[in-house]
């Protein structure tokens, strides 16, 4: 995950992600607020567990501040998450809301050169990228172990059929697996003989 901080050669000034902080100016104390809506290109979170999905759009309402060191940018994400219930197995859909704090550095700054390298987020031309920024947040935020409600009773595990489906008192019978078999065919026999009989009148 350290790789997401270290500093790209250059940012794109056309990705939506990246901020301009120059209209900012350096001086301490000036501050910018910004709002934006920006579309995720990769998905955020864990495949088949939950995710904010690709295409869906993060809701940025970020503060900027010019401090000594750099910009520091505060404020909060909103994105819509989408995944299964880990016990029915049902898809879920959500959202998840972060709390951002992050310093970018001045290249020439103390922060700069006295923070090792992948702990620090740097501006890179007096640009900022918000997308590692928001996605280490974002994946922090979301749940290990996601449920559509809170008590959830998940599936009977021997038939694999939501609970919630099942009639009160659901239950299996343990049957020798051997014995499993010939009930099985027991219970094909029949059915098979009364087609015979329909077919010949
Ligand atoms: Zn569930
Ligand atoms: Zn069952």
């Amino acid at each position: 995950m350290s790789d997401d901080k270290s500093t790209p050669a250059q940012l794109d000034a056309r990705n939506p992600w990246v901020l301009d902080t120059r209209e900012l100016g350096r001086r301490a104390g000036l501050s910018r607020a910004v709002q934006r809506r920006l579309t995720v290109e990769n998905p955020l979170g864990v495949p088949d567990v939950i995710t904010v999905p690709q295409g869906a759009e993060v809701e940025v309402d970020l503060m900027l501040e010019s401090v000594v060191e750099g910009v520091l940018v505060s404020g909060t994400a909103v994105a819509p998450t989408t995944g299964q219930c880990s016990r029915c197995l049902d898809p879920i859909s959500g959202e998840v809301e972060v709390e951002l704090t992050e310093l970018f550095a001045y290249p020439d700054s103390t922060t700069e050169a006295t923070t090792d390298e992948d702990e620090v987020s740097r501006l890179v031309d007096d640009r900022i990228d918000l997308e590692p920024v928001v996605r280490d947040a974002v994946v922090l935020a979301l749940p290990q172990v996601p449920l559509c409600t809170e008590d959830c009773p998940g599936l009977c595990t021997e038939c694999g059929v939501k609970w919630v489906d099942l009639e009160p008192g659901h239950g299996h019978e343990t049957i020798d697996p051997r014995w499993a078999a010939l009930v099985e065919r027991f219970d094909e026999n029949p059915a098979n003989g009364s087609q015979e009989s329909t077919e010949q009148p």
